[in-house]
């Protein structure tokens, strides 16, 4: 068996790359479409890159997910989450539940409120908007702004919202509320909002519209969660445009916090429900390729939608296994339950990592969030955060 000093020479070979140089986007489509004989040398050189970037550890956020309305006015062919008005578990929460679930989640040593919700639902449907005028509110955005200065007053959790497009005025109003915030571009490629495909009749999946966004965000500072679905459509080389388009943002504003590789799982009641998985074998290049093309951004995985194949995510250079619920479960993908902690813990230590509870805000953004946002924000992130910038409340 080769070393892996061997295994690195070859993996250069392969790549015709010395670590620590930026890799092409002819470099990153070889590697995203190795064959099966040279996947372990591409694994060896992320993994390598990985070790460079942050050695030795794994992160997770411990989170409570709220799911503050799961009306929508887009229509995802892979979509579990959303509803239409009056259709059975068609659901917005009212103030009362999402305190509820935070402070259950504060006893649990939660320090995330992830906000995830359909958009701009109050658009297309009347229903939402006399749901959002009961609760005293102009659009949704107003109420989810509402929600995290409410969570972030009463518990000690900081919340992470997810809510779809955004503009440069609502991305700053929400900052003003949260450490960090999350869009995610999914994909680059126009093909998919094609008669049939995907993104067919979901308005706010149009790729230049997200970029926008994640841009604004840039442009503000906003420590930005975004990341890829794979599966849903597209090709090798579209996968590693996608990531090559949030490389160019990230080099431009330095804000991307995160990068998730999400692999589309089929369910039994989606329009997607005969469509192929991807396989482990395109998810371990993906995560790869995402590692190469930004060694220094973290790179994270969700371990729900690939288990058990949890040590070979780690083999492939991620860093960070993402938001873990001990309270709710994962409304995206109810059918896969997130790991046991514990779980986690065991099988990140068998690969000699240990495992470090984050907050929703990565370390190396907290300095410049907590000089620069509210008082209230600022005075919160302190009371939770170590002097290392993890979760006090580390495991
Ligand atoms: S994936 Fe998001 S935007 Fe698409 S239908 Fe579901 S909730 Fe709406």
């Amino acid at each position: 068996m080769a070393s892996i000093a061997e295994r690195r020479s070859e993996g250069a070979r392969l790549l015709d790359w010395e670590p620590g140089m930026p890799l092409s986007r002819e470099q990153a489509c070889r590697l995203i479409s190795c064959s099966d004989d040279e996947l372990p040398e591409v694994l060896c050189a992320a993994l390598e890159a990985k070790q460079r970037f942050k050695p030795g550890v794994i992160t997770y956020s411990r989170k409570v997910f709220l799911p503050l309305t799961n009306l929508c006015r887009d229509y995802c062919g892979y979509c579990t989450f959303r509803r239409d008005p009056g259709q059975p578990g068609a659901h917005t929460m009212t103030p009362e539940e999402v305190l509820q679930v935070a402070r259950a989640g504060e006893k649990m040593g939660c320090t995330e409120a992830l906000f995830s919700l359909g958009d701009k639902p109050e658009l297309a449907f009347p229903e939402m908007r006399t749901t959002l005028q009961r609760l005293g509110y102009k659009s949704t955005l107003h109420y989810l702004e509402a929600m995290c200065e409410l969570v972030l007053r009463e518990t000690s959790l900081l919340p992470h919202p997810n809510p779809g497009l955004l503009s440069a005025e609502w991305i700053a109003r929400l900052a003003a509320v949260s450490p960090s915030m999350g869009l995610m571009l999914e994909t680059i490629s126009d093909r998919l909002l094609a008669p049939g495909a995907a993104h067919d009749n979901a308005p706010d999946k149009v790729p230049a519209k997200r970029l926008h966004t994640i841009e604004e965000a840039g442009k503000q500072q906003v420590p930005f969660t975004t990341g890829l679905l794979i599966g849903i459509g597209e090709n090798p080389q579209e996968r590693v445009d996608t990531l090559l388009a949030i490389r160019e943002l990230h080099r431009r504003y330095g804000h991307i916090q995160e990068v998730i590789i999400q692999n589309f799982r089929v369910k039994p009641n989606i329009p997607m429900k005969n469509w192929p998985e991807p396989s482990q074998g395109e998810m371990l290049r993906t995560i790869a390729v995402a590692r190469l093309l930004m060694p220094e951004v973290n790179i994270q995985a969700p371990p729900n939608l690939s288990s058990p194949y949890y040590e070979e995510l780690l083999d492939a250079g991620l860093n960070d296994w993402g938001g873990i619920s001990p309270l709710t479960p994962d409304y995206i993908n109810p059918e896969k339950p997130w790991p046991h902690l514990e779980e986690l813990k065991m099988r990140t230590e068998s690969r000699r990592y240990t495992l470090r509870q984050r907050l929703p805000v990565y370390p190396e953004f907290l300095p410049a969030i907590v000089s620069r946002r509210s008082s209230l924000l600022s005075e919160r992130i302190r009371s939770v955060a170590d002097d290392h910038g993890y979760a006090r409340r580390a495991t």
